[in-house]
């Protein structure tokens, strides 16, 4: 069956990283039209905003999306497009594994944890104003709707990828309403679920405890801001965020992949990005698409280039371009 997929280059390494995870799956055998769309900082001046209706109409009809990362101006300048995709398509669910991948240089040998971070709510509600000069109010807005929503998504995950534990992270010792509203909700959706192991644990210790053994976690679940810093941890675990695809899933099933990482101004256009988030980001997208026979076989080519060590990219410690490894990982499917 061919698939219709919308590809979003995006910016900075972008397009460097979505070409080769294009040429990945197509090398896999799965067939795909990829319907190209122009989201991003380049083109806020044509269109005066980051994500045009065409992209949004596209991913509505394709109901699937891979996407490189949009660059975000700090402090001034348009929204998020990043936000602006989460919010318009309903993107409540992101899904973020981190799991140790052998022969790539990482601090530890059997991390395999998935963060599940709720995406439509919190302090990313982009309510701020200005009270008086001065003092600026930002609203964290946490909904027992949104809350339940993605409780059953992490329970129901942890369900059918045979994991045994669901760890809520909080801190509702101190913001006792909204982390308190969260985790009463998560509570709730563990009673449907006497199968899998709940526990609770609050956002600082958290960190420590995933620095120190981060094998004891399992799925772990919470809101939006907790997610975003605990996953840029997460894929630090493992070798950093050359390493770490996402998906973020919306309601009936509609569903965007891409990268944890930013578009690294740094490198960009210099061709020695790392690719193998992005590929990871795929595979993610194959399975969601049912195409599970190529997930596989990418994903086992990731681990036999990574395991033999020979193409590595600078992030890595090696001098490979993102050509290179690309090619290494297609050799390998
Ligand atoms: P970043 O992830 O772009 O870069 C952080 C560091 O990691 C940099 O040194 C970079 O060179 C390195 N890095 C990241 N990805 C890499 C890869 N694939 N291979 C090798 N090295 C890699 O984070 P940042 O610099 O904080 O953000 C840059 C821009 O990206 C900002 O505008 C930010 O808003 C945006 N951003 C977008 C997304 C997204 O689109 N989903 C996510 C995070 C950040």
């Amino acid at each position: 069956m061919k698939h219709t997929i919308t590809l979003i280059p995006g910016d900075g390494i972008g397009p460097e990283v979505t070409e080769a995870a294009v040429r990945v799956v197509e090398a896999a055998g799965v067939e795909c039209e990829w319907e190209r769309m122009e989201a991003g900082a380049e083109v806020v001046a044509k269109y005066g905003t980051p994500v045009p209706d065409e992209v949004i109409h596209s991913i509505l009809k394709n109901r699937v999306a891979l996407k490189g990362p949009i660059t975000t101006p700090v402090g001034v300048g348009f929204p998020s497009a990043n936000v602006t995709l989460r919010k318009r398509l309903n993107l409540y669910a992101n899904v973020r594994p981190a799991r140790t991948i052998p022969g790539v240089p990482s601090r530890y040998d059997h991390v395999d944890l998935v963060i599940i971070r709720e995406n439509s709510e919190d302090l990313y509600s982009g309510l701020e104003h200005i009270v008086v000069p001065g003092v600026v109010e930002s609203l964290k807005i946490i909904t027992e709707a949104a809350s339940l929503r993605i409780g059953r998504y992490a329970f129901e995950y942890a369900k059918s990828h045979g994991r045994r534990k669901v760890t809520a992270v909080h801190k509702a010792n101190i913001m006792k309403l909204a982390d308190g509203l969260f985790l009463e909700c998560l509570r709730r959706i563990s009673r449907e679920f006497p199968e899998i192991e709940y526990e609770e644990m609050i956002v600082d210790a958290t960190c420590m405890n995933m620095v120190m053994r981060p094998e004891r976690f399992d799925v772990m679940v919470m809101e939006n801001l907790y997610g975003d810093i605990l996953s840029d941890l997460a894929s630090g675990l493992i070798g950093g965020l050359g390493f770490a695809g996402s998906a973020n899933i919306g309601e009936g099933g509609i569903a965007l992949f891409e990268a944890v990482h930013g578009s690294a101004p740094d490198i960009a256009g210099r061709h020695i990005a790392n690719p193998i988030a992005l590929i990871l980001s795929a595979v993610m997208m194959l399975r969601h698409l049912g195409e599970q026979a190529a997930a596989n076989r990418i994903e086992n080519a990731v681990m036999k280039v990574m395991a033999e060590g020979k193409v590595r990219t600078r992030d890595m410690g090696g001098d490979a371009t993102t050509d290179q490894i690309t090619d290494a990982i297609i050799a390998a499917l």
